[in-house]
C-alpha cells in the first residue's frame, strides 16, 4: 500500500473514526468490521495465508513495510504543521512512558489481573482431559446431529465460554495496564476531552463481565468444582469492583461506535436488509 492509499482510506466517512481503539480485538465476532479502517488495512495488508503467519518472512517484511509507511507519513505530517522532531525531546518523554508503564504494572489492580491470568492457565491445564473429553462430545453431536438438544446446547456455551476467557484472560490485564499508566498531568490538560485511560478501563471491565458469565456457564457444566469457581468469580469480582473505585466514569464512557449509536444505525440496515426489507 502507498501512502495516498491510505489517506484514501483514513479519509473515507464509512470508517467509524478510532472504534478500534476502545475494542476487544475479536474481529471474527466483531460487527463492525466493515466500518473499522485497522480491520480495512489488515485485510488489505495480509490478504494471503502466508502474511498471516508470524512466523514467516512474508509477515515480517509486510510489518516493516507498515512502520515505514508510518514513520514516513508521520514525517510529512511533522513537515506540514512545522513541527521539529530533532527540538522533541522524545527520548525524554520515552523515559517517561516507559516509568508510568512501570507503576503500572505494579499496581495492585494490575497484579490482581496478572494472577487471574495464571488461575486461568491453572484451571485448564488441570482439566486437560476433562475438557478433551467433552470437546469430543461435541464433535460428536454436531456430526451426527444431537437427539438430546438440551445435551447439545450445554456443550456449544461450554464451548463458547471456554474460549471467551482464553481471548480476555490476557487482555485484562492489558488494558488495566494502559489505564493505570495514564499522565495525570495530561489528562488534565485535556480535561475537557474524554480520557483515554477511561475508555481502557472499560474494556477491561466489559471483558471481566464476560469472563464472569463465561465462568458462571462452566460452573453449571461442571457442578462438581462449585468451590473453586467461587473462588475465581469472587477473584474476578474484586478486581471488577477496584477498577470501577479507581476509574468511576469508565463505565460512562461513550466508545466510538459501540456506544454512540452509529453501530446501531449499521446493525439496523443490516437486519432490515437480512429480512429483505428496503
Ligand atoms: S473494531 Fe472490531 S473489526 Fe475493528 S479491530 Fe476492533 S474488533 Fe476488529
Amino acid at each position: 500500500m502507498d501512502k495516498d492509499k491510505l489517506k484514501q482510506m483514513a479519509a473515507d466517512p464509512q470508517y467509524i473514526e478510532g472504534i478500534y481503539n476502545y475494542c476487544d480485538r475479536w474481529c471474527e465476532r466483531c460487527p463492525f468490521t466493515s466500518r473499522c479502517l485497522n480491520f480495512a488495512l489488515s485485510a488489505e495488508e495480509f490478504n494471503d495465508p502466508e502474511s498471516h503467519d508470524i512466523r514467516t518472512d512474508a509477515f515480517w517484511k509486510r510489518l516493516e513495510s507498515i512502520f515505514a509507511l508510518t514513520k514516513e507519513m508521520i514525517s510529512d505530517w511533522a513537515e506540514e504543521e512545522g513541527v521539529d522532531f530533532e527540538s522533541l525531546q522524545l527520548s525524554e518523554a520515552g523515559d517517561e512512558t516507559e516509568r508510568h508503564m512501570n507503576e503500572a504494572a505494579n499496581h495492585p489492580l494490575a497484579q490482581r489481573a496478572r494472577s487471574y491470568a495464571t488461575i486461568v492457565d491453572e484451571w485448564f491445564k488441570k482439566n486437560e482431559s476433562v475438557l478433551e473429553d467433552k470437546e469430543k462430545q461435541i464433535n460428536l453431536l454436531s456430526f451426527f446431529d444431537a437427539e438430546n438438544r438440551q445435551k447439545r446446547d450445554e456443550l456449544v456455551s461450554l464451548s463458547d465460554a471456554l474460549e471467551v476467557l482464553r481471548w480476555y484472560q490476557f487482555q485484562i490485564f492489558v488494558k488495566i495496564v494502559r489505564a493505570l499508566s495514564r499522565d495525570p498531568e495530561l489528562e488534565d490538560d485535556l480535561s475537557e476531552f474524554p480520557k483515554d485511560s477511561d475508555g481502557s478501563a472499560k474494556v477491561s471491565l466489559l471483558d471481566i463481565d464476560r469472563s464472569i458469565d463465561a465462568w458462571s456457564t462452566l460452573r453449571k457444566c461442571f457442578p462438581g468444582q462449585g468451590d473453586e469457581f467461587l473462588d475465581i468469580l469472587l477473584h474476578l469480582d474484586r478486581l471488577r469492583r477496584g477498577i470501577e473505585k479507581e476509574f468511576p466514569d469508565a463505565r460512562s464512557f461513550v466508545r466510538p461506535g459501540f456506544d454512540d449509536g452509529r453501530g446501531d444505525e449499521l446493525l439496523h440496515t443490516e437486519s432490515r436488509a437480512n429480512a429483505g426489507v428496503k
